[in-house]
């Protein structure tokens, strides 16, 4: 059975910059646009996840890992956003489910590995030697260095670390 949680919805509609989550009409323009709903013949459905954030379907249709496609299929590429008739804010708003889903632990672990590696290296893809060769062939400059400590120290302002747990580096210097 369906339940609606106000609660939830009213976060929503409070986080959501400039309330648009209302404005939905549900003329589905999000959905046809959007290319992860073409490629999954849609199974991704932004029209749905506006609609259910709507309506609080938060435990059903939302939240769970059981529903992690529903929120995480999104790759925020932002062409609803665009082409959204009432300027709702469906990537805010989807960032606003995805973090809920990070705190609660059930983001997937394709993505706490990722924002792992950037805490820890800076970037989310390290430059191989490979890479740096190609770089030189091409007569591209050499790509800039990362200052790891800076992103790391801007990334632990977010809070991110106490969520996803420490990185090697300082579980290491820890056991010292
Ligand atoms: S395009 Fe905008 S108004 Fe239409 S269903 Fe999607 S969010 Fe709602
Ligand atoms: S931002 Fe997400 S929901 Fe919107 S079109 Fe891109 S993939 Fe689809």
């Amino acid at each position: 059975m369906a339940v609606i949680d106000f609660e939830f919805r009213n976060s929503i509609i409070q986080k959501d910059l400039g309330n648009t989550l209302a404005y939905c009409y549900q003329c589905g323009t999000c959905s046809g646009a959007c290319p992860v709903a073409q490629v999954t013949n849609g199974r991704y459905n932004p029209r749905k996840l506006i609609l259910n954030s709507l309506l609080g379907l938060k435990d059903n249709l939302l939240l769970g890992t059981e529903n992690n496609f529903n929120i995480w299929g999104c790759t925020v590429c932002d062409t609803c956003d665009e082409m959204c008739p009432q300027n709702v804010e469906l990537t805010e708003i989807f960032t606003l489910l995805k973090n809920m889903s990070v705190k609660k632990g059930e983001a997937p672990d394709y993505y706490t590995t990722q924002a792992k590696f950037i805490l820890e290296h800076g970037k989310a893809i390290p430059l191989a030697p490979a890479i740096e060769r190609r770089r030189d062939q091409m007569g591209l400059p050499k790509a800039p260095k990362v200052d790891k400590k800076e992103v790391r120290a801007l990334l632990k302002e977010t809070g991110l670390e106490k969520i996803i747990g420490p990185i090697e580096e300082e579980k290491k210097e820890g056991e010292k």
